[in-house]
């Protein structure tokens, strides 16, 4: 029988974070030897990632601009009673730039069609039984679901359209929130790819976790004509069902990963509101290719440590999110989000970057709100959720 290979890094789940991870220690660690195992058959999906400008420093730019497939000047967002440009740059990074981009570069070292069946924090168990001993192993396996986070639910469904004619949207639509509510918040995502071609996406933030396709078609279809689009080609579709963070124990959340360091997702790094979790993915790769001990127990105790300090800095948006979900009838969910964009851009990029200061926090929360603040209270208190501000 042929000795286990041993590896310096196995990453586990070609996705996002893994991948990310695999380019930066492709570039800053050269001499490692690693491998990113992914049970598809090939790595990055079927996505578009997108992330604000602002999100992202002017390093973490720099070494991502090859990823970064549209780049948009600016976005607005639509309400019933606002309707606002935010004159900020707006990125997308589509799978197959993702994939051509790691393939060219990681070659051999990228292993598809490699379901993994167990991992422990130094070794990799495929499902054909072959085993693969690395000095350390990082989960990046995208979300599970966990008892100790609770969460509510973006789903949607994106249809990637060539019309008959140019659309007309000079700009993306990050939320086109006047279509009729349902099932949660509904709005319509648009990215417009080129003069004709549109990225159409139907979501909503709602309770529950199941995606109805047909539903969502029908959805896509009635926007189309109510916009007088007519469709040539349905070039591709993309269905999400993302987690919005309203409340958990991220250290419960870590003790049950039995000293296995993660990423992405299956690190609790994503963005609680949004659910965007590209640029936790960019920060957490410069982290790991900069860790000058990459054995288990560092990488461990590093990924841990950054997912819970991320986690513990961002309780403000999880407060929101349960006032979202929790404060109101779901079909006045939008009238939140529509409060909320009266602010100005500089504040609302910080939101999205999860940077938000003190008094950014307080004017988010000034203002007639939305919905009756003693209702709030009472239903917090009813769900056993807090209102804390940290
Ligand atoms: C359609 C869609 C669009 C999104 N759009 C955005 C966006 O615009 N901006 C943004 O920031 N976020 C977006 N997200 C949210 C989030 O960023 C993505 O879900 C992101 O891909 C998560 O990264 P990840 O690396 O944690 O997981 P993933 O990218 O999902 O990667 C996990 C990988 O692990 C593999 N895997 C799973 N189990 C095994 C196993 N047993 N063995 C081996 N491999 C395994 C999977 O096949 C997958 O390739 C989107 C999500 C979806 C689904």
């Amino acid at each position: 029988m042929s000795e286990p290979e041993r590896l310096d890094i196995a990453l586990v789940g070609g996705g996002l974070a893994n991948g990310l991870i695999a380019w930066r220690l492709s570039q800053l660690r050269p001499e490692l030897r690693f491998r990113l195992i992914e049970a598809g058959p090939e790595v990055g999906g079927n996505h578009t990632w997108s992330f604000h400008e602002g999100d992202l420093t002017s390093p973490e730019h720099a070494w991502m601009a090859p990823f970064v497939t549209y780049r948009w000047s600016d976005n607005e967002v639509r309400f019933p009673n606002r309707r606002k440009r935010l004159g900020t740059g707006y990125c997308s990074v589509s799978s197959e730039r993702f994939r051509e981009l790691l393939t060219a570069r990681l070659g051999e070292r990228i292993l598809c069609g490699s379901p993994v069946r167990g991992v422990t924090p130094t070794s990799v168990l495929l499902d054909d039984g072959t085993e693969i001993e690395a000095g350390c192993v990082v989960d990046g396996r995208g979300h599970a679901p966990s008892r100790h986070m609770r969460l509510g639910f973006q789903k949607f469904l994106g249809q990637e359209i060539e019309m008959a004619e140019p659309h007309g949207v000079d700009r993306p639509v990050i939320m086109d929130a006047t279509v009729p509510q349902s099932d949660g918040y509904r709005f319509v995502y648009l990215l417009p790819l080129t003069a004709t071609r549109l990225l159409i996406e139907d979501t909503y933030y709602a309770d529950g976790a199941d995606l109805d396709r047909a539903r969502l078609t029908a959805s896509i279809r009635q926007y189309m004509t109510d916009h007088g689009w007519e469709a040539q080609t349905i070039v591709r579709e993309e269905e999400g069902i993302l987690p919005i963070a309203i409340d958990g124990d991220i250290e419960a959340f870590w003790d049950e990963k039995a000293g296995v360091p993660a990423s992405g997702l299956a690190a609790g790094l994503f963005h609680p509101t949004t659910g965007y979790s590209l640029p936790d993915a960019v920060k957490l790769a410069d982290r790991l290719a900069g860790l000058p001990d990459l054995h288990a127990e560092a990488v461990y105790a590093e990924t841990r440590a950054h997912s819970v300090s991320t986690w513990k800095e961002r309780g403000f948006f999880r407060m929101l999110n349960r006032l979202l979900y929790f404060a109101g009838d779901a079909s006045q969910r939008y009238r939140i989000l529509e409060h909320f964009y009266r602010l100005d851009a500089p504040l609302v990029a910080r939101f999205y970057a999860a940077r938000l200061k003190t008094r950014d926090k307080l004017r988010i929360l000034t203002g007639k709100p939305p919905v009756p603040f003693g209702n709030a209270i009472r239903v917090l208190a009813r769900h056993r959720l807090t209102g804390d501000l940290a």
